[in-house]
């Protein structure tokens, strides 16, 4: 059975583009480094965190008021579940919160992260940190370049890819959309956990148990607000053809998923985390916000256009919005750029950008458009996942767009025999 390390190292061979030639010790990637992982019949190790297990009634109140987080509360959907008996000891923001994420560290990746940097004793000129002398449990590992770890966490390395051909509807070019079908057509997984976008409205998230190929497409594209994608947990622990499962999410919902992982009854939990870093607490927030930067998304939704943010390293926002056109045979009944009826098959996708400087945006923009709990959060580069995607620590090129630009990519698979 090939394993998500295998199916990964295999894409970035043959279905992304890797940059070999990154001044930002991107490894460059050979067909040999890849058969050595195709060849392997490792299986992917179960970490075994595990709390206090109860039956509990899910939180009906209002958000955030009824939630324990209060204000702080990240909807990260345990709380709909009845997980929310192991609330305490897995929520993000209550009690130890994210602090308990070195703990989780160490029981999902096998060690915690070096926090020690080249410079510290070897100078600036040792390219390698090998650390043997943090203390029990931290173990040892050999990271490229200085405080790569202490920046990302528990890595085996760091790439810099772009899907080929990119995936129409993605975000970026689709690194995350590209992994989760591959993942399903090799059968490694029975279903992928993801945020699709409500078909009332295409910037409301809203999670999904994906388990066909046009079920994946639903998740392309980021709806830039707090998504309970942990409401989908008791649909999992009770559906006894789910037995691997892939979950897609941001640090707040992985954290409490390793908290609770054990009892969903499962065989293998992959975990394919985004980089998050400042999300809006609603899809109202995410509008004014947008309509504070002169987007009329009004027009855009009237349109059936899609949208897409990024606060990028040019330190602009840049807007993405991308229409459908679509060739006589396939055009749907509602051509909106998310709806479910939306296949790639001849579908092609035409963007146009606007790029707003951030000293442009009004002052006050960040009390409405930014939760609490993002303004408290420890985790961006999510820590926890097994496979991380996003464009922070990625070069960004000039003169390309999203589509085109280059994600990060890092990744700490553990295997056992
Ligand atoms: C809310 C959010 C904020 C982000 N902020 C940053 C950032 O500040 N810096 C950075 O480097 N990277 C950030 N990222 C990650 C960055 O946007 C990814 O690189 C990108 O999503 C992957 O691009 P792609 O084309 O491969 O994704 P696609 O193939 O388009 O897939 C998008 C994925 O995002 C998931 N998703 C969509 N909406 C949500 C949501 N509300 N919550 C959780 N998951 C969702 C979907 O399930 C899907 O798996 C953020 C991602 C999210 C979801
Ligand atoms: S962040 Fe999640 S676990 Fe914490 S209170 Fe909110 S829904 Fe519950
Ligand atoms: S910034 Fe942190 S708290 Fe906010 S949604 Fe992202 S991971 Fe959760």
């Amino acid at each position: 059975m090939f394993g998500l390390r295998t199916i990964v190292v295999a894409l970035l061979v043959f279905l992304m583009e890797t940059d070999p030639s990154s001044s930002l010790h991107a490894p460059s990637f050979s067909l040999n480094h890849a058969k050595s992982y195709l060849g392997s019949s490792k299986r992917w190790a179960r970490t075994t965190v595990s709390w206090a297990t109860g039956e509990a009634k899910p939180i009906l109140g209002p958000w955030p008021a009824a939630y324990p987080a209060k204000d702080y509360c990240s909807k990260c959907g345990l709380c709909d579940t009845s997980f929310v008996a192991n609330v305490t000891t897995s929520c993000a923001f209550i009690g130890d919160g994210m602090a308990r994420a070195v703990q989780f560290e160490e029981a999902v990746h096998g060690r915690s992260r070096l926090l020690r940097s080249a410079f510290d004793d070897d100078g600036p000129t040792n390219p390698k940190c090998s650390d043997t002398t943090l203390g029990p449990g931290r173990g040892s590992a050999t990271v490229d370049g200085p405080l790569d770890e202490a920046r990302f966490g528990v890595l085996e390395e760091i790439l810099y890819a772009r899907a080929k051909p990119s995936v129409v509807g993605s975000q970026w070019s689709g690194v995350v959309t590209t992994i989760c079908q591959s993942l399903m057509e090799t059968g490694a997984v029975d279903a992928v956990a993801l945020v699709a976008a409500d078909p009332k409205d295409a910037l409301e998230p809203l999670p999904i148990l994906a388990r066909t190929p046009s079920d994946l497409l639903r998740g392309r594209g980021v709806k830039p607000s707090l998504a309970p994608s942990l409401a989908l947990l008791n649909e999992v622990k009770a559906d006894p053809s789910i037995k691997r499962l892939l979950f897609c999410g941001v640090g707040c919902s992985v954290q409490a998923l390793r908290a609770v992982q054990a009892d969903l009854g499962l065989d293998e939990l992959y975990v394919l985390g985004t980089h998050c870093v400042d999300n809006s607490p609603s899809v109202n927030a995410t509008k004014t916000f947008l309509n504070a930067a002169g987007i009329d998304t009004q027009a855009v939704e009237a349109a059936g256009d899609g949208l897409a943010y990024e606060f990028m390293a040019d330190f602009k926002v840049h807007v993405k919005r991308s229409s459908p056109s679509f060739s006589s045979s396939s055009s749907p009944s509602s051509p909106s750029f998310f709806s479910s009826e939306m296949q790639d098959s001849g579908v092609e996708q035409n963007d146009s950008y606007e790029k707003i400087p951030y000293f442009c945006l009004p002052g006050t923009v960040a009390e409405v458009a930014i939760a609490p709990s993002c303004l408290t959060c420890f985790d961006y580069t999510n820590g926890l996942a097994d496979l991380v995607v996003g464009y922070m620590g990625a070069p960004l090129e000039g003169g390309s767009e999203m589509t085109s630009q280059w994600q990060q990519v890092r990744y700490h698979i553990i295997c056992c025999n």
